[in-house]
């Protein structure tokens, strides 16, 4: 669904991804581990384009997307993004927020738009909360909303960027639970996630990142049980 060719990312001299080949295939949930700095955020906000590659490819669904004229806008709304500090609009309730992109982005009509929203904020068990206001709610309900938000807009592929780091650790297993529903459900995920119960149970495969580039991926078992890198196993050693 998504082929990332010798994508780099440089900021000033500093040189974030380096080389990075990547893909995700229809269906397939694929997490990202690694330490703090190693560039996971910045590789998925190259695929979604909220930061420009210094160089490389981003095919989706068979076209470069980063080739003049492509239409980048179009290419951003089939991709959905959860972020760790939820990023919900304060000053709109529930509902609001998870119609709000869908009318004014896929010109949707009102009633369509809260329809979809109110069928996604069933999913994530938020549907009772409807006029509620961000403020009102736990760190683990505005996560889910965010999730609902995200899920309204009918992405091919959901991108979670440690959706878990921020929230009180009792709040972490109510949103775990929402996303490995989604996994099962068939949805195409990639996670970032310091979560290795999620990423072990859930993913289809796990890639490791140090320093820029992709220093292993593989199936759960075999990074978790055999992992061949000494930086995987130094990082798995640390974080369990
Ligand atoms: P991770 O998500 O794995 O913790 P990041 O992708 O956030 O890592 O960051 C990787 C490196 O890129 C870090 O050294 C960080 O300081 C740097 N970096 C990230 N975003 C920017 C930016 N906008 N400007 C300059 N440096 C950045
Ligand atoms: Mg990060």
């Amino acid at each position: 669904m998504i082929d990332i060719q010798h994508l780099s990312k440089t900021f000033g001299t500093h040189e974030v991804l380096r080389d990075i080949d990547f893909s995700v295939n229809q269906g397939e949930v694929v997490t990202i581990i690694g330490s703090s700095g190693s560039g996971k955020s910045t590789l998925l906000r190259c695929i979604n384009l909220l930061e420009k590659p210094s160089s490389g490819q981003i095919i989706y669904k068979g076209e470069n997307i980063l080739e003049d004229g492509h239409n980048v806008y179009e290419y951003r709304t089939k991709l959905g993004m959860v972020f760790q500090q939820f990023n919900l609009f304060n000053n709109h309730d529930v509902l609001s927020n998870c119609t709000v992109g869908q009318i004014k982005v896929l010109k949707r009509s009102v009633d369509e738009a809260e329809k979809i929203a109110i069928k996604y904020l069933n999913v994530v068990g938020m549907d009772n909360y409807i006029n509620a206001k961000p403020s009102q709610l736990s760190g683990g309900q505005k996560q889910r909303v965010a999730i609902a938000r995200a899920l309204s807009m009918e992405p091919d592929v959901m991108l979670f960027d440690e959706p878990t780091s921020a929230l009180d650790p009792e709040m972490v297993g109510e949103v775990l639970k929402v996303m490995k529903d989604l996994a099962k459900s068939g949805l195409t995920m990639l996670v970032v996630t310091h979560e290795m119960g999620f990423a072990k149970e859930v993913s289809d495969r796990v890639v490791f990142m140090d320093q820029g580039v992709i220093a292993e991926e593989g199936a759960p078992e075999e990074i978790f049980n055999n992992p061949v890198h000494d930086r995987t196993r130094e990082f798995l050693k640390r974080i369990i």
